[in-house]
């Protein structure tokens, strides 16, 4: 659970904050300033205040259970089942999640709002493989010694290692590498080789571009070699565009394939099954028809889960707790003082694109 500007975001142990939350909420837009630092378990701070709300604001904190909390889990974990034990962006599992909130809140009499927006949805299908098919076979490990850069194309490619501007001590040299970031680098690549480039100067996104445009048919990015950057690179080519295989690499990867490369020819095996698209994912909203407009209380988390699995802790909880208030709020009768916003947010995991 964090807060951020008006609104409020429900996530993890979200059951703890509700009851926090519902005295947020009873004890107007003050409230939500004054709870901004942390997620606190003290009582409501003026309980006078919520008592004598003639709103019925008293009788929500009673009516949101965590029954009613786990029926909402319980049907998150059921759509993920369904649909390959996901519900993230982008994918079945999060349509059907969304269009059962819509229709819970629908059913609650709120006039419901899908909001469509476009976002760049990736997603790893297999392990990652790299390695050395000569001289000396080597087989490469995953994380240890290489990883998928984030937005990574799709092959599997065996050819000649062709080293693209790195210097020949790496790290070594005086100034970061400018590796792959500039044309002449590319000055007689051989079509069909994996070029072999270093960290440095511009984004890892243009260097992949730059190898593509030349006919790489793989890139692989060493790390620079300095502290703090020796590990096997995580990083992003910032959005879908690059359909070949990239790899990041630690340095000693790097470094040791540069001295090989100097030695003779060295052909290496890369394969890469990703899907790397922009994709369409949608946040649900609904405001409650009373209220203040000029003062609405947005009360949000992500519908979203990980790629990786159901997501009911992160963030199934916080999206089971929001329809609940929502749900409770209309049974209850309750009309607020401040119109309230209920909003469930689409690809919070792959960076928040839906509450932006
Ligand atoms: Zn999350």
């Amino acid at each position: 659970m964090f807060f951020s500007g008006g609104s409020v975001q429900l996530t993890g142990r979200a059951a703890l904050g509700t009851l926090v939350l519902l005295a947020a909420l009873g004890a107007v837009g003050v409230a939500v300033a004054a709870w901004s630092t942390d997620r606190s378990t003290q009582p409501p701070e003026s309980p006078k205040a919520v008592t004598a709300d003639p709103s019925g604001y008293s009788e929500l904190p009673k009516a949101v259970t965590p029954k009613g909390i786990l029926e909402h889990e319980r049907r998150f974990q059921a759509i993920a089942e369904a649909h390959g034990n996901t519900r993230a962006a982008g994918t079945p599992g999060y349509r059907e999640s969304r269009e059962y909130v819509a229709e819970r809140l629908r059913r609650a009499g709120y006039g419901v709002r899908v909001q469509s927006f476009k976002f760049p949805f990736f997603r790893v299908l297999a392990p990652l493989e790299m390695a050395r098919v000569s001289p000396d076979p080597h087989a490469y490990e995953l994380r240890e010694d290489f990883a998928p850069m984030q937005y990574s194309g799709s092959g599997e490619v065996t050819a000649e290692l062709e080293p693209v501007d790195v210097s020949p001590s790496p790290g070594g040299e005086p100034g970061p590498s400018t590796s792959g970031c500039e044309e002449p680098d590319f000055t007689g690549f051989d079509e069909g080789d994996v070029a072999f480039l270093q960290r440095g100067t511009c984004t890892f996104e243009e260097k992949a571009k730059n190898a593509e445009a030349a006919g790489a048919s793989a890139a692989l990015i060493f790390n620079r070699g300095e502290e703090n950057k020796t590990d096997t690179i995580r990083g992003t080519l910032g959005k879908p565009g690059v359909t070949i295989p990239v790899l990041g690499t630690s340095f000693a990867v790097g470094e040791d394939l540069v001295r090989m490369t100097q030695g003779g020819d060295v052909t290496v095996r890369v394969f890469a099954s990703t899907v790397s698209e922009t994709r369409e994912a949608s946040n649900v909203i609904a405001d409650t028809e009373e209220g203040r407009e000029d003062q609405t209380v947005v009360v949000g988390g992500h519908l979203d889960s990980v790629p990786e699995g159901p997501g009911i802790n992160d963030n199934g909880s916080g999206s089971a707790t929001v329809l609940e208030i929502a749900e409770k709020m209309s049974e209850l009768g309750i009309e607020p003082r401040n119109r309230v916003r209920f909003a469930f947010w689409g690809a919070e995991e792959l960076g928040l694109f839906g509450s932006k």
